[in-house]
């Protein structure tokens, strides 16, 4: 991400949504949060939105919404941001880490399909990982009949369809980030939640201040997680580049894979059936020696990372509160093997051609 080239190319879309904010004075809960919600649950296709302070919150009211009971079971992949499995810890119960298919790096169906059948779990947070969507019918159907809830993690999914489908459909509630680094950032943290349950998303605007029903009247307890009225604004002028600034990640990344169709040794992305994948990220298999590629890049003065270098149950913060269904072999394999290249809708074609030469050169 290139914030300050971002900032370069929208100052003036930038700067008039910062006079506007400032200008009314309503700094939290500005009628710019209600037109953010609406406009991105439209996109999502769904009927409500509220927004929270970050993409974290967001799934902690979703699971708190969700009436989640304390020390239930929640199925997440291993191969994620912490923040997917963090949040069940922080609601008050345990994630139960599943392993991936190897070639696109999402949650395995057969797993989720089995746990939800042997009725070990109570809820599953999808991810649609890097970009695109996990086939969500079988898992969904299976899940309504065992009573078994589900929110979907979009953070990564902003824009991405499959079957010209939006996340949000196969689930009780649909959580997205805007996060700096997202397709769609805040100039600082924001989150929203998306479902078409009416009652649900009234409880997430209940939760995200305090509880607070009516005339100072407080239900429950609740948090103070709002999104400033100003990230709002910032947040609905980006939206309104979100298919250009898609459509140019989705040249670039359509660029690296021819480039890595001629490189032994390194596997690009695999797009899912169905998918319109987004780019969020550019994740390449690097079958040996990934870490030398990486510092080779680097000395070219090419940025990249791994996404991500442990699976979760080996983070320290989920020593001793978390479960794993079977093994998370995949995970493990994915970890030692991916590699992350730049995409951003601000790289020029220079610098793209300048990165697939180097990797040519490799
Ligand atoms: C970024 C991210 C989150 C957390 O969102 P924040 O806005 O950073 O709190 C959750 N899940 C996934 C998959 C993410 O990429």
């Amino acid at each position: 991400m290139r914030l300050d080239r971002q900032f370069e190319e929208n100052r003036e879309a930038f700067m008039n949504a910062v006079e506007t904010v400032f200008t009314h004075g309503r700094v939290l809960q500005g009628k710019e949060v209600v037109a953010l919600e609406e406009r991105t649950a439209a996109l999502f296709g769904l009927a409500h939105g509220a927004c929270v302070g970050s993409g974290t919150d967001a799934l902690i009211l979703a699971l708190k919404a969700l009436n989640m009971k304390p020390g239930a079971k929640v199925a997440v992949t291993g191969l994620t941001f912490v923040a997917s499995a963090s949040c069940i810890v922080h609601a008050g119960g345990t994630p139960v880490f599943v392993d991936i298919d190897a070639d696109h790096y999402l949650n395995r169906e057969d797993a989720l399909l089995s746990l939800i059948e042997s009725g070990d779990i109570d809820g599953i947070i999808v991810v649609h990982l890097y970009g695109q969507m996990m086939d969500l019918a079988r898992v969904h159907d299976a899940a309504r009949a065992k009573g078994v809830f589900i929110i979907e993690d979009a953070a990564q999914a902003l824009g991405a369809t499959r079957n010209g489908v939006a996340p949000g459909k196969c689930s009780d509630i649909t959580c997205c980030s805007f996060d700096p680094t997202k397709v769609i950032g805040a100039q600082g943290s924001g989150g929203i939640c998306l479902s078409d349950d009416e009652a649900l998303i009234a409880r997430i605007r209940k939760l995200r201040y305090h509880g607070h029903a009516r005339n100072r009247v407080y239900d429950e307890i609740g948090h103070n997680s709002q999104l400033p009225t100003v990230q709002a604004a910032i947040i609905n002028a980006k939206l309104d580049r979100e298919e250009d600034w898609r459509k140019r990640r989705q040249a670039i990344a359509a660029r690296y894979t021819t480039a890595l169709s001629n490189i032994e040794g390194i596997q690009p992305p695999m797009i899912a059936d169905g998918n319109e994948h987004i780019f969020h990220k550019y994740v390449m298999y690097v079958d040996d020696h990934r870490d030398d590629l990486a510092a080779y890049l680097k000395e070219k003065g090419i940025g990249t990372s791994v996404h991500y270098s442990m699976p979760l149950d080996q983070q320290p913060c989920f020593a001793g509160n978390h479960e794993v269904a079977g093994n998370l072999d995949m995970v493990a394999d994915a970890c030692a093997h991916v590699l992350s290249l730049p995409i951003y809708p601000e790289l020029t074609d220079e610098e793209v051609e300048y990165i697939c030469a180097a990797l040519g050169e490799y």
